[in-house]
């Protein structure tokens, strides 16, 4: 019934029935899903919203694949895709600058320009891959800076369709966490976003890119991964505890793990998502046997029985 409901319901989308998923995440792993949803419009994301929420179908949100693992097999629902919600506009003011992106716009897109228009904010975000709306769903980051810091709004769709804006103080973040896209199934959609910047320095700007870029080469780029599998645990770092522990190089099926970084888990060959869920939970695991320390995943885990 809820298939019928969206085939007629959705007049600006792209639907395909048993869509192979391994092509759209970043591991490259996973099977099909039964419906696959590519809005233009948001207002199809609003109608699709208020058809669940009287059928209530299961829900997975797909930005660009960068820190998702799909199960193998059929994966029952609807797979929403943000990947052509692309929109932006560029407002500068005097010192200051307001971008306002629509969820899929890249995040890597966001950084260029800004750094380019001569506006600081963004450099700690050169590298990370994906869409706006993975990184504010995730509080995407690193070196103690996050998206959350760049946010003035987001427009967000509800369970039962409405959209909704929340200023800053109404909502929280912190590390890999966004107060408002925390809970599984989602119960709401980021549309959008306002993200502030500060004129600065080129020097200052292309400095702090080269640092993070620096920073960069102590991971694998070219090998299939969702970037670190575990988050960091409060005062370590997942990697450091996988390294100890004698993590690198384990492989289980095509899934490995980076001898360059223990905290990526690669599709080194033809790897399943079952291969990368047993790699990943034979190092949580170890690490634990080792060290005490009961790692969390930072990766999402899509369609799975049970979580890790
Ligand atoms: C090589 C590499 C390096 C990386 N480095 C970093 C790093 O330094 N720091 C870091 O934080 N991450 C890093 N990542 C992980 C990943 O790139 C980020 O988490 C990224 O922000 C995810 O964006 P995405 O669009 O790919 O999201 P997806 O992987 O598609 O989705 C991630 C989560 O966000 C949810 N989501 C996506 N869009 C929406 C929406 N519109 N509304 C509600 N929920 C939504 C999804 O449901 C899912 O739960 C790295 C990944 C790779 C492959």
């Amino acid at each position: 019934m809820w298939k019928t409901d969206l085939k007629n319901n959705l007049k600006c989308s792209l639907l395909e029935e048993g869509k192979e998923l391994a092509p759209l995440s970043a591991l490259g792993a996973g099977g099909r899903g039964e419906l696959f949803v590519e809005p233009t419009e948001l207002r199809d994301i609003s109608e699709l919203f208020r058809i669940r929420s009287g059928e209530n179908f299961p829900l997975y949100i797909l930005g660009g694949g960068t820190n998702v693992v799909f199960a193998d097999g059929d994966l029952e629902g609807v797979v929403l895709s943000t990947r052509r919600l692309k929109g932006w506009r560029w407002d500068i003011d005097g010192t200051n600058a307001v971008l306002e992106a629509e969820t899929g716009c890249l995040l890597p897109r966001v950084v260029s320009y800004t750094s380019k228009e001569g506006f600081t904010g963004a450099e700690f975000a050169y590298g990370i891959p994906g869409t706006v709306g993975g990184a504010v769903a995730g509080n995407a980051g690193t070196g103690g800076e996050s998206v959350g810091d760049l946010l003035e709004e987001v427009t967000t769709v509800e369970e039962r369709g409405d959209v909704r804006k929340w200023g800053r103080g109404e909502f929280g973040y912190s590390y890999r966490h966004f107060s408002l896209f925390s809970s599984f199934p989602p119960v709401r959609f980021l549309a959008s976003c306002k993200m502030k910047f500060r004129r600065g320095s080129p020097f200052e700007i292309e400095r702090k890119i080269e640092l993070f870029r620096r920073t960069r080469s102590s991971q694998p780029r070219d090998a299939k991964s969702a970037g670190c599998a575990f988050k960091n645990p409060p005062g370590d770092s997942a990697g450091r505890l996988l390294d100890v522990s004698g993590c690198k190089g384990l492989c289980v099926g095509g899934a490995v793990v980076s001898e360059l970084h223990a905290n990526f888990v690669l599709n080194g060959n033809n790897a399943t998502g079952a291969d990368i869920f047993r790699l990943m939970e034979s190092c949580r695991d170890i690490v634990f046997q080792k060290t005490g320390v009961r790692l969390e995943p930072e990766v999402k885990l899509l369609g799975f029985e049970t979580g890790l």
